[in-house]
């Protein structure tokens, strides 16, 4: 059975909405189509009583609408789900990939004391680092050595293309590389390959250590050195 989604977009080329095959092949037989992209899957239907025939109908992975769509730009809900997407199922504090059940929601301004639960105050961590954490804004909470527990990445909102990227399991490739385009440069999922896709890490240490070694830029890259030089000093003090 086909499970993927094909990818609609308007007549600009914006990457818009999902749809199942069946209303991909339904927009095509309708003339609706300007065009379509990406390896085409070939469905097969009813056998012909005059022909004896199988009836074949293909659909690309990418559809391009014949209308301007209004531009969607809502932020995608922040759903567990889509927080762990957007920040690869890593930990903002102890930097490591768990699997979803192993994570949480963290309020970096914790709602307590006023924070808000939005894209920008939440991030993934590990149920251990969220309890250490506990009810303490950035700051405050301290981690089992009594370090000042750091944020180890920038929450941010996601895009619209990035929402449609996190709303399907399965994006095939031509669709992911479609919608590439459209993602910020900050987006994670940009570097999710280089992040998660290990086979190009030369030594493999520790995954932890090829996390933090691929996934962080710019400023996030200032707290990491931040966050190592203080490992460093405790790793001298406890000789
Ligand atoms: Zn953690």
């Amino acid at each position: 059975m086909q499970t993927n989604k094909i990818l609609v977009c308007d007549r600009g080329g914006a990457p818009h909405h999902w749809v199942t095959w069946q209303d991909g092949v339904v927009l095509k037989y309708k003339d609706l189509l300007s065009y379509e992209m990406g390896d085409p899957s070939v469905f097969h239907g009813g056998v012909s009583r005059m022909t004896g025939l199988q009836s074949t109908v293909d659909v690309g992975q990418i559809l391009f609408l014949r209308e301007t769509l209004k531009y969607d730009a809502r932020i995608p809900p922040l759903t567990n789900q889509n927080l762990f997407a957007r920040d690869l199922n890593i930990c903002g504090y102890c930097g490591r990939h768990f699997s979803e059940a192993k994570l949480s929601r963290d309020h970096i301004h914790p709602t307590s004391t006023g924070g808000l639960n939005t894209w920008t105050n939440t991030v993934t961590a590990c149920k251990p680092c969220n309890h250490m954490k506990a009810d303490l804004p950035i700051g405050k909470a301290r981690d089992e050595d009594g370090d000042l527990m750091q944020l180890l990445y920038v929450p941010y909102v996601p895009s619209h293309a990035e929402r449609l990227i996190l709303q399907t399991r399965n994006v095939l490739f031509d669709q992911m590389e479609y919608l590439k385009q459209f993602l910020p440069k900050h987006s994670r999922i940009l570097q999710k390959n280089a992040i998660l896709g290990l086979p190009e890490a030369v030594v493999p240490v520790t995954e932890e250590a090829q996390v933090k070694k691929h996934f962080y830029t710019g400023k996030e890259l200032s707290a990491m050195k931040h966050a190592s030089e203080i490992a460093n000093s405790k790793a001298k003090r406890s000789k």
